[in-house]
């Protein structure tokens, strides 16, 4: 924690010197200063053209119909029935699809509840022999309060989270078509986090609301310490991550996320490149939000690692935020990026 705080603080001066207004973790929706691409580099974004490496056919009605699917299990809460469903459910697409599945568990004890909980991510290994990977991630757990909506009333209904819950593994659930073809010279993880939204009391963390990311913190812990203990000449590392979160709004906009850029601007600028050459537009190359979510953690283990979020979406945190409001279009948009991306990974 002491290290995630500071590398947010230090985030933090970089984003007042670009002037945006800053507070606590709601308002950073509105805030956020803006780093914009400078005109040689906005033109060398739209000709981009070189690249050999063509997007996979990936099928935007087909990802529609996983992120349904997902849906219609009901709320996916950390623990829930609806979560070992959806469990079940990846697990065998996975495999069916030729990755190996591991689920890596653990207990977690929220500050606003009595009981610690079970928690697993899951984790889809793709070429497992390989020593040299790179993640793509998201959360895969749905938040027990719909604390966006304007009558606490309203809270806790059931809430499915379609957009900020399903998007990334039904994203996943497409990719997986076409892992197997795809010409790789690096192991690929698809890494589902747990625990990411598991907040009953969303009052910022320093003033004792609820822990976020127990996933990501997990899942990074243990990178650390399997790595450290690594031996032979060439154990597994990561080398690069993308974490994916709302990536299915029918209006999206991906700007650069604040903690991203700042971190990782390299891979921010390789990636909003991809789309550019592909003429993408919902790929802003701006920085807009910065956003606390599960990136920070595999940025302190030393991963380089980005966040594509569309975090201007309406229905966040509402009970609106199902299925009609998103489009397989946009998961295809980011999908077919990332499936670029990953045959230049090294
Ligand atoms: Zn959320």
């Amino acid at each position: 924690m002491g290290i995630a705080r500071r590398l947010i603080i230090v985030s933090l001066a970089i984003m007042l010197a670009v002037g945006g207004a800053i507070l606590l973790y709601k308002p950073w929706r509105e805030g956020g200063g803006t780093v914009e691409a400078t005109e040689p580099q906005k033109s060398e974004f739209a000709r981009d053209r070189a690249s050999s490496e063509r997007p996979v056919p990936f099928d935007a009605d087909r990802a529609f119909r996983y992120l349904e699917q997902i849906c219609e299990l009901g709320p996916r809460i950390s623990g829930s029935e609806g979560m070992a469903k959806q469990q079940e459910l990846l697990k065998r697409h996975f495999e069916a699809h030729g990755a190996v599945v591991e689920f890596q568990r653990f207990t977690a004890k929220q500050r606003s509840r009595k009981e610690p909980v079970a928690m697993a991510n899951l984790i889809a290994r793709w070429h497992p022999e390989r020593p040299r990977r790179v993640i793509i991630c998201a959360h895969y757990d749905t938040r027990p309060i719909a604390d966006q909506e304007p009558n606490p009333r309203d809270w806790e209904k059931p809430f499915l989270a379609a957009n900020d819950g399903a998007s990334g593994p039904a994203l996943m659930m497409e990719l997986a078509h076409h892992m197997k073809n795809l010409p790789l010279r690096v192991g690929v993880d698809f890494v589902l986090f747990d625990g990411e939204e598991y907040i009953f009391d969303n009052r910022p963390t320093d003033s004792g609301g609820d822990l976020y990311f127990f996933g990501s913190e997990h899942f990074a812990r243990e990178y650390a310490r399997k790595r450290s203990a690594a031996t032979g000449n060439n154990p597994p590392r990561s080398v690069k991550a993308v974490v994916v979160d709302m990536v299915a709004g029918k209006d999206a906009r991906f700007y650069w996320e604040q903690y991203s850029f700042t971190h990782a601007a390299g891979l921010c600028e390789e990636i909003w490149r991809i789309a550019a050459a592909e003429g993408y537009t919902r790929f802003v190359p701006r920085v807009k939000h910065a956003v606390l979510d599960d990136h920070l953690a595999l940025l302190r283990v030393g991963i380089p690692t980005i966040d594509i979020i569309d975090f201007d979406y309406v229905h966040w945190h509402r009970l609106s935020d199902n299925p009609t409001n998103c489009s397989g279009e946009t998961m295809a948009e980011v999908g077919k990026v990332l499936s670029i991306w990953l045959q230049k990974c090294r």
